[in-house]
């Protein structure tokens, strides 16, 4: 098996396929993660998601510096993955922030039902709760292939 490593446009590229990645936060040196759904916006060079408040909310508020990772599994011998640093930023219910909370909402409503992951304990409803939109700003991205020699 060879490993390469991408380019920082092939890493943009895995992320624009990406509809899943795990999300990393930490608070008083405890590392947390979890996978949520995503959106990347390569104008933005940012992941948008959504949440209702629970741990990763408020850790992420604390501590907004997260990582986040994306990957495409073929085979243990085929695979791409993707890391990226980044910051986490809130979109508020501001006025300010309107056209954002617009644009998130936007993405993720492509989907029925698209709140139901954020929500385990509401699935017996057919209203999306107020959800939390944000967006982690992407910092360093790294990525790596794995093929098997031609
Ligand atoms: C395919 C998929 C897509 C998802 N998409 C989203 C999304 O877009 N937005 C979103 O908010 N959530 C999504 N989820 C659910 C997400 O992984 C979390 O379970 C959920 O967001 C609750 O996280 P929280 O930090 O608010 O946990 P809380 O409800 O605050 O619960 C915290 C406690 O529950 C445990 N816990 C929480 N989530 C998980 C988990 N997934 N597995 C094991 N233990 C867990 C933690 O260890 C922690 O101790 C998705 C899950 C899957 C599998």
């Amino acid at each position: 098996m060879l490993i390469h490593k991408l380019t920082a446009d092939e890493c943009r590229d895995v992320l624009s396929r990406a509809r899943l990645c795990r999300l990393a936060c930490a608070r008083s040196d405890q590392p947390y993660v979890v996978p949520v759904s995503i959106y990347y916006e390569p104008a933005e060079n940012a992941v948008y998601s959504f949440s209702v408040l629970g741990q990763k909310i408020r850790w992420m508020r604390d501590n907004p510096l997260v990582c986040l990772e994306v990957e495409e599994i073929v085979s243990r011998s085929a695979w791409v993955s993707v890391v990226a640093t980044g910051r986490y930023k809130e979109i508020s219910r501001s006025t300010e922030d309107a056209e954002l909370r617009r644009r998130a909402s936007a993405l993720f409503e492509k989907q029925s039902q698209w709140w139901l992951p954020a929500t385990a304990e509401v699935t017996s409803t057919d209203r999306p709760p107020v959800p939390i939109f944000f967006r982690v700003m992407l910092g360093r991205l790294t990525g790596r292939r794995a093929s098997k020699p031609e």
